[in-house]
């Protein structure tokens, strides 16, 4: 099934005279449960791609459909939902709150769902389980290693169960060490679970984890392929 179908995807910033050409109009699909990689220059678009992919931003041309529907027929409140419920956002920079343990950091998205409260511990049990850190589910971030503090972050990208997963350059603050944990994590819930994945990541040794690249270039996609 396809989960994601862009056509002509565009985004153009104007400030005062200055017109950038984020995304100058790009089209591919994405199936359920594919895991892509995205690579290219500082400043190809690809965190721009993202953000659009995942609704925390209206392109300015082109379609885009979302499981079938048309992200433009959806309302705000609409698009806040799906965007809580069906995606998952890991970035590189944690964004996890500091004064909360972990257990407390993956509880948050519950408070913006339907799910009943009754099965809220099950569920943050479960995606803290799911990426191996059950032994620090009540530490604050701040006594985490890096490697870990992008765990929590993932168990609570995951604590909705998602249909995908958008990780924007997850590894750019961890060694190389952890970069491939992390990468290796996502691996195996694309595998286990059949969640699409789509990464950013500058480092080839990471990308090829993958089994699609998109190379982008200028706001374009310059090349896509299966790897
Ligand atoms: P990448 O993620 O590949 O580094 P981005 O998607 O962040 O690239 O940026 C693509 C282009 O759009 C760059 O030229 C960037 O300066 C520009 N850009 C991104 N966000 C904004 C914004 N909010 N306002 C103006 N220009 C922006």
């Amino acid at each position: 099934m396809k989960l994601i179908e862009v056509k002509g995807l565009e985004k153009i910033y104007q400030s005062g005279e200055t017109k950038t050409v984020a995304l100058g109009g790009v089209s591919f699909s994405v199936d359920q449960g594919e895991f892509i990689a995205i690579m290219g220059a500082s400043g190809s678009g690809k965190s721009t791609l993202l953000q659009l992919l995942g609704f925390l931003d209206r392109p300015t041309g082109g379609t885009y459909k979302f499981a079938g529907k048309s992200v433009e027929e959806y309302s705000e409140p609409e698009l806040a939902k799906i965007r809580n419920e069906k995606i998952g956002f890991v970035f590189q920079a944690f964004n996890l709150l500091a004064r909360f343990s972990v257990y407390e950091n993956v509880k948050l998205p519950l408070f913006y769902s339907n799910i009943p409260e009754r099965d809220w511990d099950a569920k943050i049990r479960s995606a803290v389980d799911a990426v191996g850190i059950s032994h620090r589910m009540a530490h604050e971030p701040g006594e985490l290693s890096g490697g870990e503090k992008q765990r929590a972050a993932i168990a609570r990208s995951l604590v909705l169960e998602p249909d995908m997963i958008l990780a924007d350059e997850p590894t750019g603050n961890l060694d190389s060490k952890n970069s491939e944990m992390i990468i290796k994590l996502l691996d195996e819930l694309n595998r286990k679970t059949g969640r699409t994945v789509i990464l950013i990541t500058h480092e080839e040794s990471l990308a090829k984890y993958a089994r699609r690249l998109i190379g982008m270039k200028d706001g374009q996609i310059e090349s896509d392929k299966k790897i």
